[in-house]
């Protein structure tokens, strides 16, 4: 079995026995089951394999990204890519909450509901542009890298990168030893991915155990049409992007992001998919590593599809259960304030509503009404983040082949890149060697 198939196992596995924990009642405060492994266990489990992938996070950006501007060569290149992409970005977010306002207000969810949330939900002030921006510079790189600042880290590599090539024929050295260190930071991307079948079980098992499945269907309307544009956004709009702009097969792409669509259901993080993501974009899809080490950390900063879709469904829901008519300026509003805030938001879990709390401020809806939802966001985070990984993939391939960065090749071949045990194999004749020569070295 190849990881992929393992990791649906797990998956699969996960979701079957948090459900029957949850059915049962099994997670209940005091059960030995809740105890010792929904909140022991699979919860140790679970967050010690997040924390090795957000581990891998900033030194990958950022070496990744030094090596992909010293590869790229050519600045004016640099500055199209970065243009396409934010582009790109900024298009499919809008397209994503313009279907799914129209959807969400064609069939009038929420109209007749009464409205009575029981959770209630602080909301955040909206980050001003202007300080957005301000911070993409950071003051202290140290202090960015060590808070996961994306933006600024991307900044740094960027001009670490420029600087390199300025510096020209005497850097030549830095450079071959950044793109080991990379070599390495991959090697180590590998090595977590072997252990995700188990973790993804975890972490599966804990999060549909803790799931207030009642809820589901109490919010129904809700849930389903949130469902349904987030597939129609993923199987039609983004494969429609892809056709278009790059001719690109859209089942092949789909078949092969697989891997960082289930990293991304499962850790609810884009931020910490980034890896795999990385991964999956430069060997699975044949993205040269030019262009990925940019479009990838940046779009999961700035490209939130699934997220922008849930903001336009819940502002319809919530709009038609406290009877307030935003009419058009009022949702043109919504589709500018989601655009916006997705750009100065990370993507973690949870994050899409905190954003919507920006977007409610804006327009004037009741903040409670957030509280409604919050019960069925956990399980909708992890969908929507699906969605925003498969978009920065989406983008990825097709800035890349619009700029020749694309290996055609490696994109239709159904086993590139396909994680095999072999990689995270130890020689054992090269690691004699290896001590070996660092022996000598320390004799010396
Ligand atoms: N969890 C999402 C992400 O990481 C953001 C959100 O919608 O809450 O992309």
């Amino acid at each position: 079995m190849n990881l992929t198939a393992k990791v649906l196992l797990g998956m699969a596995l996960g979701l079957a026995v948090g459900l029957i924990i949850n059915l049962t009642n099994m997670n209940a405060e005091g059960t030995w089951i809740n105890e010792y492994f929904v909140n022991g266990f699979f919860h140790v489990v679970g967050k010690m394999f997040v924390n090795s992938l957000k581990m891998l996070v900033v030194p990958l950006v950022l070496f990744s990204l030094i090596c992909g501007v010293c590869g790229i060569g050519d600045i004016k290149l640099l500055g199209r890519i970065g243009s396409k992409s934010f582009a790109l970005y900024m298009l499919t977010t809008a397209i994503a909450i313009a279907t799914a306002i129209a959807i969400a207000a064609t069939l009038g969810i929420g109209e007749g509901m009464n409205a009575v949330s029981e959770s209630t939900f602080t909301g955040k002030d909206a980050p001003p542009l202007s300080q957005v921006l301000i911070d993409i510079i950071p003051s202290n790189p140290i202090a960015a890298m060590a808070n996961g600042e994306m933006l600024s880290i991307i900044f740094f590599a960027i001009l670490t990168g420029v600087s390199i090539l300025l510096v020209g024929k005497k850097a030549k050295g830095l450079v071959s030893n950044i793109e080991l260190l990379n070599e390495v930071m991959m090697k180590m991307v590998s090595i977590v991915m072997s252990l995700a079948p188990y973790a993804v079980f975890c972490l599966l098992a804990k999060a549909i155990a803790n799931l207030g499945i009642d809820l589901l269907f109490q919010l129904a309307g809700y849930v389903l049409v949130l469902i349904g544009v987030l597939l129609f956004h993923l199987f039609v709009t983004l494969q429609a992007v892809l056709f278009i702009f790059s001719h690109l097969s859209p089942k092949t792409f789909l078949r092969k992001v697989r891997n960082a669509q289930v990293f991304a259901f499962s850790t609810s993080s884009s931020n910490a998919t980034i890896p795999v993501t990385l991964r999956t974009v430069t060997e699975r899809l044949g993205v040269n590593n030019s262009v990925a080490s940019f479009t990838v950390p940046f779009g999961a900063t700035i490209n939130m599809d699934g997220t922008a879709i849930m903001q336009g469904v819940a502002t319809v829901f919530i709009a038609n259960v406290y009877n307030v008519d935003l009419g058009i300026a009022g949702y043109l509003t919504v589709i500018l304030m989601s655009v916006l805030a997705s750009i100065g938001t990370a993507g973690v879990p949870g994050v899409g509503l905190i954003m919507l709390s920006m977007v409610f401020a804006q327009v004037g809806l009741p903040m409670e009404g957030i509280g409604l939802i919050l019960g069925v966001d956990r399980i909708l985070d992890m969908i929507r983040t699906a969605v925003n990984v498969s978009g920065d993939a989406v983008v990825s391939t097709v800035v890349a082949k619009s700029e020749g960065k694309l290996d055609v090749d490696t994109f239709n071949d159904p086993n590139a890149g396909v994680f095999d045990d072999e990689e995270t194999h130890i020689d054992e004749a090269a690691e004699k060697e290896m001590a070996q020569a660092v022996k000598a070295a320390h004799d010396k």
